[in-house]
């Protein structure tokens, strides 16, 4: 009985790979320019009990993986949650690379905030050093490309989304998911109001040719925009009334 699923695929070429994540896992993405990476999320970091026959192969040996082929890259977090962050209790610390967070979620994540990082529970939190806090109008530069950072809280106080204007990528961690879905507000530091308007403020981005969310297959293509849209009308479906 062998494994696996292939741990790393190229999704747009010389641009973009990833991992897509199994249950909650979340989505590992890495962004490539002129020889410098940017990881994006890091997965929750353990390995599953193996399932339906399948030894299926946890993003801790995945992550490891990705570190060891891209050793400088840096690390940026969309948010706090363990099944974002949880990898980095272990790799990234030993191999010393530069962590990128919103100065919200930097905060819990160097408290080790096991209420607010992991909300359900029965796993050890280890404080996480952030070394480049970020907010609103910051930008990461990764070679050539240069991705702005957007706080949009809702999901959590913290969560950023990443929107490089050039290449049209928008990274947006637990705020927009395709298909009209959208993160959760019932977690320690949810707001459905702040979802609601940062939702709006985000569907108001025009050139978007690939929708990196935190959970679900990417949408690349001019797809991508409607999926935006579909969040936009599920949020003011749900919560435009109350708003
Ligand atoms: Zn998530
Ligand atoms: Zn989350």
């Amino acid at each position: 009985m062998s494994t696996h699923q292939s741990f790393l695929t190229p999704l747009i070429p010389g641009l973009v790979w990833h991992s897509l994540g199994f249950g909650i896992e979340s989505n590992v993405y890495i962004i490539i320019s002129n020889n410098e990476a940017l990881i994006v999320d890091t997965g929750f970091g353990f390995d599953p009990p193996p399932l339906f026959g399948l030894n299926y192969e946890g993003t801790r040996k995945i992550f490891q993986k990705i570190v060891k082929k891209f050793p400088h890259a840096k690390i940026c977090l969309t948010h706090a949650h363990i099944d974002h962050s949880g990898n980095l209790m272990a790799t990234a610390l030993e191999n010393e690379l530069e962590i990128i967070a919103h100065t919200i979620e930097a905060s819990f994540l160097e408290q080790g905030n096991a209420h607010y990082i992991n909300p359900f529970g029965g796993l050890t939190i280890k404080k996480i050093p952030i070394t480049t806090k970020v907010e609103e109008n910051d930008t990461i530069a990764v070679g050539e490309l240069s991705f702005e950072v957007y706080h949009t809280p809702g999901h959590t106080e913290g969560s950023i989304c990443l929107y490089e204007p050039n290449k049209g990528l928008f990274i947006t961690g637990d705020t927009i998911f395709p298909n009209g879905s959208f993160g959760r507000t019932d977690l320690p530091g949810g707001s459905s109001e702040k979802l609601y308007h940062t939702i709006l403020r985000l569907s108001e981005i025009s050139h978007i040719n690939a929708l990196l969310a935190g959970h679900s297959p990417p949408i690349i293509g001019k797809e991508a925009k409607k999926h935006v849209l579909m969040a936009k009308k599920a949020v003011e479906m749900y919560f435009g009334n109350f708003m």
